[in-house]
């Protein structure tokens, strides 16, 4: 948190933010301009359709993207629209759900809920006994699909979500862990009903915070249970750790991978695309990875 002896590096006024890396205090009225100018940069850069759908859980980063888009709306002609998955987490997912349909009720935007059990016949918790631990690859796979399928259903064909730099910075860490090159590239040339965007991905998780909490709609929630048990878990700790000793150690890891990825994007070559031979939906193999996981649980 910001040193309360400074002041806003643009006014007078009292800061709540600091960027360490570069020494700059913002106060409430400059830290919600710089993130929400950030955003429109980004949504500008984007050729947006009518509809956009919000990747929207209720926890604090994507109930920021919510607040700063139902703001930036006006300067573009689409209306957002926010989708939630109820993966069915129990003594988790309740909770964000509940504060989900009270923000989309307060900043007025049209609301739609899937669950994994409707879509897969089960329950996150209940496909992930005695596999705790591959629990967030199981529910990022099938979270996107079913992100999917309700934007289908309600005709949308861009989703933004709210991944940030720290994110970026976790992916390029994981990514290089994983010793697998080609995952620097992974996302790329994906076959997808939607497009997606991110237009958090210069912010920092903590900047994310500060602003969805002086725009009134941050809620204090429990983390999710497998959370902890997961390596992006273990290197976000880490990474935190590595910040606050070396501010910049974010922006630094994801800009590295970002510019390891243009310099060798022209040696990258798309695999194959394939129609899912059991759902139908874009693969990259002839079963696709959401037909070998729901068969497999
Ligand atoms: Fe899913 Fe893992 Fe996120 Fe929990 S922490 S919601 S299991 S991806």
């Amino acid at each position: 948190m910001a040193d309360n002896s400074k002041t806003c590096s643009q006014c007078c006024e009292k800061p709540v933010w600091l960027d360490r890396a570069s020494g700059r205090y913002l106060c409430k009225k400059h830290l919600i301009e710089s993130v929400e100018g950030d955003a429109y940069t980004y949504l500008k850069k984007n050729n947006l359709p009518d509809k956009v759908g919000i990747a929207f859980s209720g926890g604090k980063d994507s109930s920021a993207l919510l607040a700063a888009v139902s703001v930036l709306q006006k300067d573009f002609s689409f209306t957002p629209v926010a989708l939630t998955i109820d993966e069915g987490i129990n003594g988790y997912r309740e909770d964000t759900i509940k504060a989900a349909n009270e923000i989309t009720d307060k900043l007025k935007i049209e609301h739609y809920i899937i669950s994994f059990k409707t879509i897969f016949g089960k329950t996150l918790d209940e496909m992930v006994v005695g596999r705790e631990n591959r629990a967030c690859t199981i529910c990022g796979i099938l979270r996107r699909r079913a992100l999917e399928i309700l934007a289908k259903e309600h005709e949308i064909d861009v989703i933004a979500t709210g991944h940030n730099l720290d994110d970026r910075a976790q992916t390029a860490i994981m990514n290089a862990i994983s010793g697998d090159t080609k995952k620097v590239f992974s996302g790329r040339g994906v076959s997808s009903y939607v497009r997606r965007i991110k237009p958090f991905e210069n912010s920092s998780e903590r900047e994310v915070t500060i602003y969805a909490m002086v725009r009134g709609v941050f809620n204090e929630l429990p983390e999710c249970p497998y959370a902890t048990s997961s390596l992006r878990g273990e290197v976000r700790h880490l990474l935190n750790i590595y910040e606050r000793s070396h501010p910049g150690t974010m922006r630094n890891a994801a800009i590295c991978e970002e510019e390891i990825r243009e310099k060798l994007g022209k040696y990258w070559k798309p695999g194959k695309h394939y129609k899912c031979s059991l759902c139908g939906y874009p693969s990259s193999s002839e079963i696709c990875q959401v037909c070998k996981l729901t068969k497999e649980v």
